[in-house]
C-alpha cells in the first residue's frame, strides 16, 4: 500500500498536504471539528479525520497506521502534545525526535546554538541584572504573546506582575532587523539547502510605527510580539555565505548533541544589527510558518529546482527518494 503523508490541520498544513499531492501522495488531514474548512475548501486533503479537540489527536494513531500514514510535524504538535506523548507516537514521523527536548528547554537550545559557535543574545540571569533594553519571554507562550521590554529591575518587576506564575527568560533585546531564515538538511545527500526568508508582522511591534512617537508615550503603549502573519523576502546577497555558513554550523552541532541531529527543515531566528552581525535568538527544528509565502517556491529554490518548490513539497520528494532508495529509516524519527 502507497504511504500517505499526514499532518495536524493548522500552521504549514496547507503548504504540507500540497507539497505530497505534488509529489504524488494521497494526504489525510487531522483537523478539529469546525476548523476543517481550509483544508476541505482549497482541496489539499483527500481525507479529513475529525477530532472534538485536538488534544485527542493520539486516539487517531490506528487509523494513521492503516492508512499507511507518515506524519509531518509542524508548531502545532508541541501545543497539542507533550513531547513524551510525541516520542511515544507509533505512527511514522518525519524528522528527529530526540531532537525536539533540545528545542524546546531554552538552556538547551542555547547550549547547541552556543557548539555550533553562533553569536546570541546575552541573558540575564536576574531582574537586577538588566542594564541594557531585555526583551521577557515565556515558556511555550505562543508566538511571542504577552512579552515585553524592560530597561531596568525596577520596570521588569512592574510589568511582571500581570504574569504571575509563569516561567520567563530575560534575553538582551537586540535593535536590527529581524530575519527569519528557513533552511532544509536532506540526510539523504547530505546536503544543506538555503529555501526562503522570511520577516513577521506582529500585533502591536509592527504597527507602532505608525504612531507618532508622542502619541505612543500619550497612549501608555506597551509593545507585544504576537504573530499575525509572515511576510517574504529576500536578504542581502553578500550575507549569503555567512547565511550557509550558520547553518552548516548548526548541523554539524545538532550531530554532536543527538546522533543523527537534524533532519529537513529548520530555521534560525536572526536579527542582523547595523554592524551586519547576525545575532541567532531561536531555533526552530522543523518547518515554520514563514515558509507559508512560499506553496509555489522562493526566489532561491527557483534558483535550484526547475518546478515550483515549497519547503512542504521538499519534505514530501525527500520521503519520495527515501522509498525509492530503501532509506525511509534514515527521514523518519
Ligand atoms: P520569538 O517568540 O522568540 O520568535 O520572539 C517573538 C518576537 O520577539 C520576534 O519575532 C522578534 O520580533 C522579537 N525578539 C525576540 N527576541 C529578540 C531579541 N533578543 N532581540 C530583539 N527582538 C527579539
Amino acid at each position: 500500500m502507497e504511504h500517505r503523508i499526514a499532518t495536524i490541520g493548522s500552521h504549514s498544513a496547507l503548504q504540507i498536504l500540497k507539497g505530497a499531492k505534488d509529489e504524488g501522495f494521497g494526504t489525510i488531514a487531522v483537523c478539529e471539528r469546525e476548523k476543517s474548512w481550509p483544508y476541505r475548501r482549497f482541496k489539499v486533503a483527500d481525507s479529513i479525520i475529525e477530532l472534538d479537540r485536538m488534544s485527542s489527536f493520539p486516539e487517531t494513531e490506528n487509523e494513521l497506521i492503516k492508512e499507511n500514514a507518515i506524519l509531518i510535524p509542524h508548531a502545532s504538535f508541541m501545543n497539542i502534545m507533550s513531547i513524551g506523548q510525541i516520542e511515544n507516537l507509533k505512527v511514522p514521523y518525519f524528522g528527529n525526535k530526540s531532537i525536539l527536548k533540545w528545542e524546546s528547554d531554552r538552556t538547551l537550545q542555547r547550549e547547541w546554538l552556543r557548539k555550533a559557535g553562533l553569536t546570541l543574545p546575552g541573558i540575564f540571569k536576574k531582574p537586577e541584572d538588566i542594564d541594557v533594553p531585555a526583551i521577557v519571554k515565556f515558556h511555550g507562550a505562543k508566538g511571542g504573546k504577552g512579552f515585553f521590554l524592560a530597561k531596568s529591575g525596577e520596570e521588569f518587576h512592574r510589568k511582571i506582575e500581570e504574569h504571575h506564575g509563569k516561567t520567563y527568560i530575560i534575553q538582551e533585546y537586540i535593535v536590527g532587523a529581524p530575519i527569519y531564515i528557513h533552511y532544509f538538511h536532506s540526510p539523504l545527500d547530505d546536503e544543506l539547502e538555503v529555501m526562503s526568508f522570511d520577516k513577521r508582522y506582529e500585533s502591536n511591534v509592527d504597527s507602532i510605527g505608525r504612531i507618532a512617537a508622542k502619541d505612543q508615550l500619550d497612549m501608555g503603549l506597551e509593545t507585544s510580539y504576537n504573530i499575525t502573519g509572515n511576510v517574504p523576502m529576500v536578504i542581502r546577497e553578500s550575507l549569503l555565505p555567512q547565511v550557509f555558513e550558520m547553518g552548516e554550523a548548526v548541523v554539524e552541532a545538532s550531530r554532536k548533541i543527538e546522533g543523527r541531529g537534524l533532519i529537513g527543515p529548520f530555521s534560525l531566528e536572526t536579527v542582523i544589527t547595523p554592524e551586519l552581525q547576525f545575532y541567532v535568538f531561536e531555533i526552530s527544528a522543523r518547518i515554520v510558518a514563514g515558509t507559508n509565502p512560499y506553496i509555489n517556491g522562493s526566489p532561491y529554490t527557483a534558483l535550484r529546482y526547475k518546478e515550483p518548490m515549497s519547503t512542504g513539497r521538499r519534505i514530501a520528494r525527500e520521503i519520495r527518494q527515501a522509498i525509492k532508495d530503501r532509506e525511509l529509516h534514515k527521514v523518519l524519527g
